[in-house]
């Protein structure tokens, strides 16, 4: 067993392989899995003002900036996910994602007009993308993006892949909650969303596939007892308002499952499942009243342990 913990993407990160062709191609194959997905924080962070992304958002309305296959690949797949979403997954959020962290940090809620400010900078179709020239830039001033909706999961499918040719036969790879199980069944829990961090309603089992969750419980503040959490309805402005707590998606690959699992979140259960069944996608919902379904693709592999009495 070979494993690594590291922070990246603004979580903590964990790769374990349990079985291999070879010791030494499998140790290589976790550096270079561990490195590249450092590369990637560093080319898409908003944290570092020197990331390809954090320039881009600084020419807003400005300037075009030369970015990287791997930022070009992400901001053309952000595109297609809003369109196909309706916008409910929009990474031009970012504006109101800063403002409502501003509030949070001041335990205070934006006023109506700085929502309405932010929101009018909100559009995925300002993002503009010069393949050929391998540039992109935002359309207009103020303008601004950020790829925590879909980064992890596309990082889970590269260390997938590099541990797969590395010879990887069995692993555990784990970028924040966003978890892929490689040869192996391993049982995934669903989080309770009131209580601790571990503590989980059901389990599903997870073999050869990726599992995504977005929920209400992972970054939030709440002023005068109401919940003000980190993913925000681009039509509202505000923090989505849909009948889940949190949505685990099932499937195949991991960017996609990430983007439809942040648009499952903004749209609700039943808008969402069209998104989830066009990506071949099965889900878990846990609703507001904590109840627990899944799609019939699942019946097998779900576990529920209990619900309102945990
Ligand atoms: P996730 O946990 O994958 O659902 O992604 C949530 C993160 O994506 C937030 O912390 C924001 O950085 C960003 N975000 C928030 N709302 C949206 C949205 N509607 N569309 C795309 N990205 C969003
Ligand atoms: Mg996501």
């Amino acid at each position: 067993m070979i494993s690594v913990i590291f922070k990246a993407l603004g979580t903590t990160n964990s790769i374990r392989i349990d079985a291999a062709q070879d010791q030494v191609a499998a140790e290589e194959a976790i550096q270079r899995a561990e490195k590249r997905v450092l590369a990637l924080h560093d080319k898409l962070s908003v944290f570092q003002p020197e990331s390809e992304l954090s320039l881009l958002n600084a020419a807003a309305g400005c300037n075009s900036i030369p970015v990287s296959e791997d930022t070009m690949f992400l901001l053309s797949e952000s595109k297609r996910y809003s369109r196909l979403s309706r916008g409910a997954f929009s990474i031009s959020t970012r504006v109101l994602s800063s403002l409502w962290s501003i509030h949070a940090r001041c335990g205070t809620i934006p006023s109506r007009s700085e929502v309405e400010h932010a929101l009018s900078l909100v559009s995925d179709e300002d993002i503009v993308l010069d393949e050929a020239n391998q540039t992109a830039m935002l359309a207009r001033f103020g303008q601004s993006v950020d790829l925590g909706a879909i980064a992890k999961g596309y990082a889970a499918d590269e260390v997938r892949r590099i541990l797969l040719e590395g010879g990887v036969t069995s692993a555990l790879i784990n970028l924040g909650g966003t978890v892929i199980s490689i040869g192996e069944s391993r049982y995934i829990g669903i989080q309770h969303p009131d209580r601790l961090t571990g503590i989980a309603m059901g389990r599903v089992s997870l073999r050869d596939r990726c599992a995504v969750t977005s929920g209400d419980y992972e970054r939030y503040y709440e002023v005068d007892g109401v919940r003000y959490h980190h993913i925000v309805d681009p039509r509202t402005g505000y923090p989505s308002r849909a009948d889940i707590r949190g949505v685990t998606l099932i499937g195949e690959s991991a960017l996609a499952l990430d983007a439809i699992s942040t648009a499952v979140f903004v749209l609700g259960a039943q808008q969402g499942l069209p998104l989830i069944q066009d990506a071949g996608a099965e889900a878990v919902f846990v609703t507001r009243s904590l109840d627990v379904f899944c799609t019939d693709g699942l019946r097998d592999q779900f576990e529920l342990f209990s619900t309102k009495s945990i």
